[in-house]
């Protein structure tokens, strides 16, 4: 491909709740700090759907989703120093921020002041839409760009992008470790990356799942133990018992049910992001010093860390490949919780489709 302007194929929501079909969309120009990457994997993030179906407002269409990238590097602008052409890279949940706030200086770019620009359903700093991965190449600023190290293939390493670092980051600042009780809610794309890396970093693992359908897959992955959160003796009987509690589910869950299984001093974190408000009885907290917390993805820095500590310990996501004309029946399956454990599309299809 051309470092010019160019349009290449994509998959967009063309408006919301609409099927994802085949389409062409531009990509700007190689500028001198920039990579152009051959998108080889694009996984697909439960926010994928939630934003195609604008299920948190202000959505923008055409919408091309996907910010769980891997590919190769196939051209550089002449200032970049951090990647070379033929380089196995990775772009997640966003492509660019102020890079001067208090938040971007301390590598918590994610939580820029002035916002994150997104890798899709967003507004470059050239004030053009951006677009995701569901698509042959992207253009992306050196910075905002991961090196994927060798040790993990391509397709299982896209979904780490998102789906790891939302789930490496909590698990780092609440101190998953030997000694801690860990459990995570809801055994999915996020979920199963939790379970994994929880139990890398020496965690006792507990997962919460609806039901003890995926109990086998959990354990493999490492949990320690597994409960169906449909039972309601589960809640009576791992009362007290959790350091951290670490909920992913994209709905709306009890909190009150989930702080009471944590320890006197534990925290709730939320990662999963339902489109509708909780709420809590404070008697829930107050009742123990707890903490409900929440956190989104991870900066730049942590994100190159989680993949090196991925490559270390072995670890990329359970995935199964689909052809692109298979996205809209995998985003059905996602919403049915039939997912083992990341959709991962397979962009050398787009061609053919
Ligand atoms: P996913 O693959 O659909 O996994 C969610 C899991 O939650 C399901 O597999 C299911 O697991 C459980 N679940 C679903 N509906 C439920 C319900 N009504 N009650 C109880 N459990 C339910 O989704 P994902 O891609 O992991 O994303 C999960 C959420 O995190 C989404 O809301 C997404 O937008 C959000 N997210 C947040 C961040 C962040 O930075 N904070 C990053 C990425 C995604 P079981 O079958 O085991 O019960
Ligand atoms: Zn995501
Ligand atoms: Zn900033």
């Amino acid at each position: 491909m051309s470092t010019q302007t160019q349009n290449v194929t994509a998959y967009a929501a063309p408006a919301a709740g609409a099927p994802l079909e085949r389409t062409s969309i531009p990509r700007r120009a190689v500028g001198e700090h920039d990579v152009l990457i051959e998108i080889k994997y694009a996984g697909i993030c439960h926010s994928d759907i939630h934003q195609a179906r604008d299920e948190w407002g202000g959505a923008a269409f055409p919408m091309v989703p996907g910010h769980e990238i891997a590919g190769i590097v196939t051209a550089v602008g002449a200032g970049v120093t951090r990647h070379q052409v033929g380089d196995r890279v990775g772009v997640g949940c966003f492509v660019d921020s102020c890079r001067e706030c208090e938040n971007c200086r301390a590598g918590l770019e994610q939580f820029c002041e002035k916002g994150m620009v997104g890798t899709y359903n967003s507004t470059g700093r050239d004030g053009e839409p951006t677009y995701g991965g569901y698509s042959t190449h992207i253009v992306v600023d050196e910075n905002y760009t991961l090196s994927i190290p060798e040790g993990i293939a391509l397709d299982e390493a896209a979904p780490l992008l998102c789906a790891g670092i939302t789930l490496y980051s909590p698990l780092t600042h609440w101190n998953a470790g030997p000694g801690k009780k860990v459990a995570i809610v809801g055994l999915g794309g996020l979920g199963h990356m939790g379970v994994k890396i929880a139990h890398a970093k020496g965690a006792d693992v507990t997962v919460l799942s609806q039901t003890l359908r995926k109990k086998a897959d959990g354990e493999r992955l490492g949990a320690d133990h597994f409960y169906a959160t449909s039972d309601p003796a589960t809640f009576e009987q791992l009362a007290g018992s959790f350091d951290l509690i670490v909920n992913t589910v994209s709905a709306n869950l009890d909190l009150d049910a989930y702080l009471s299984l944590l320890k006197t001093g534990g925290t709730l974190v939320n990662v999963g992001a339902p489109a509708d408000p909780s709420s809590l009885n404070m008697f829930s907290l107050i009742g123990g010093r707890k903490t409900l917390a929440g956190s989104m993805i991870g900066g730049i820095a942590e994100t190159q860390e989680m993949l090196d500590f991925c490559a270390v310990h072995g670890l990329g996501a359970d995935i199964e490949v689909i052809s692109a004309d298979r996205i809209n029946e995998a985003y059905e399956r996602v919403l049915a919780s039939d997912v083992r454990y990341r959709f991962v599309i397979d962009t050398a299809t787009f061609a053919s489709a």
